[in-house]
């Protein structure tokens, strides 16, 4: 493959209702629908999952966009590919910036995959026809709040619940929910909200049969995480901690963690995450695909990911309606019992929706490979 240009289409697109986490609130995504082109007319897509602020990972859509223009797409443009793997080694000199190197290996796959008439899944080595999902909801502002939601979506037949919690915002929210939903598959996800220190509160969730607790410490803190998996039954669910295959075989050797969330974008891409799902599937490690409050675009690649067979945990992968009042992707993600159908069409399965991408966008830049002249 050659790649023949990279257009970056910048987004705006306002959530239907503000996400809150343990560290702000989310009110709309800015990011880049990644766009490249092959000498053969091929198209494939993919986008850029940052926030605006560095809340999640350092990353921001203003430093992917530095990375990109200034790094990455130039590597890309004078490169030869025959594989989207390669665009992972093509890569591998750049320090970190995952989610900016996931943008564009994601659409090379995408477009590797229309090319050779496959569907994402297939390409990726993934089997299953529908996918299990489950609901991430953000903090609300009273209690009675959440379990309407909760309601709503457990209704809808979403296969687990995922609330976010910080120190105040916890034990006694658990304890609302378990009172009116003894029963439902529940875990929580505290975004780093917790240190060492609250040992003693957090094996208070021991009482709640969680299904997880999703990065209680620091994200640098893989060792101590391992200190606090000692002390309790729940078992922890590594998010922001895990970017690298040497941070995987850290956290399983030191038994940091019981389970993993794979975000592609936050390991550098699907070739990336695939790789740490088979490590995963070799060591026991339960995995599942985890969200960014994604468009379309990025919902299809981790629906692909998601068909792998250790990814046997429901993923945050919802349907478009759940953040979107319209998404850029016709047709739109549905989810039905909890289940989404995997798309039969080649590459990420769903067609885009110019006029929304249209609606939305900022601005447009085409970067094109260099010709020589002779
Ligand atoms: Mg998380």
């Amino acid at each position: 493959m050659i790649i023949d240009s990279v257009i970056l289409h910048r987004l705006n697109m306002q959530l239907k209702a503000p996400f809150q986490t343990s560290f702000g609130t989310v009110k709309e995504k800015d990011f880049y629908l990644v766009e490249v082109v092959d000498e053969d007319g091929f198209r494939g897509f993919g986008e850029t999952s940052a926030f605006s602020t560095p809340w999640y990972t350092e990353e921001t859509t203003a430093t992917v966009k530095v990375m990109l223009e200034q790094i990455l797409i130039p590597k890309l443009l004078a490169a030869r590919i025959e594989h989207p793997d390669d665009v992972t080694l093509l890569f591998q000199p750049v320090k970190r910036n995952f989610m900016a190197k996931a943008a564009i290996e994601g659409a090379v796959w995408d477009l590797y995959a229309k090319r050779n008439g496959l569907t994402l899944a297939q390409a990726l080595g993934g089997k299953k026809r529908t996918i299990d999902v489950g609901i991430s909801l953000g903090m609300e502002e009273t209690t009675t709040a959440l379990l309407k939601k909760i309601e709503q979506y457990v209704s809808e037949g979403y296969k687990r619940v995922k609330v976010k919690v910080k120190p105040g915002k916890d034990i006694d929210v658990l304890k609302a929910i378990r009172k009116h939903f003894p029963q439902i598959p529940l875990m929580v996800d505290a975004n780093s909200a917790y240190t060492l220190k609250d040992i003693e509160l957090l094996k208070k969730f021991d009482d709640f049969a969680l299904l997880m607790i999703e990065q209680p410490l620091s994200d640098d803190d893989i060792a101590m995480h391992a200190e606090l998996q000692k002390e309790l039954e729940t078992p922890i669910c590594l998010d922001e901690s895990i970017y690298s295959m040497a941070d995987v075989k850290l956290a399983v050797q030191l038994k940091s963690c019981k389970i993993i969330n794979i975000k592609a974008s936050r390991v550098g891409g699907l070739t990336n995450a695939k790789k740490m799902h088979d490590y995963c599937k070799e060591k026991g490690i339960a995995v599942w695909v985890g969200g960014m409050l994604d468009s379309g675009v990025g919902r299809a690649h981790h629906i692909a990911l998601a068909t792998l067979e250790n990814f046997s945990l429901p993923g945050d992968i919802g349907g478009s309606g759940r953040y979107w009042h319209e998404d850029i992707i016709a047709p739109e993600v549905v989810v039905c019992r909890g289940e989404i159908n995997v798309s039969d069409s080649p590459g990420i399965g769903y067609e885009i929706d110019w006029e929304k991408v249209k609606k939305h966008r900022v601005s447009k830049e085409v970067f094109q490979r260099k010709r020589k002249t002779t």
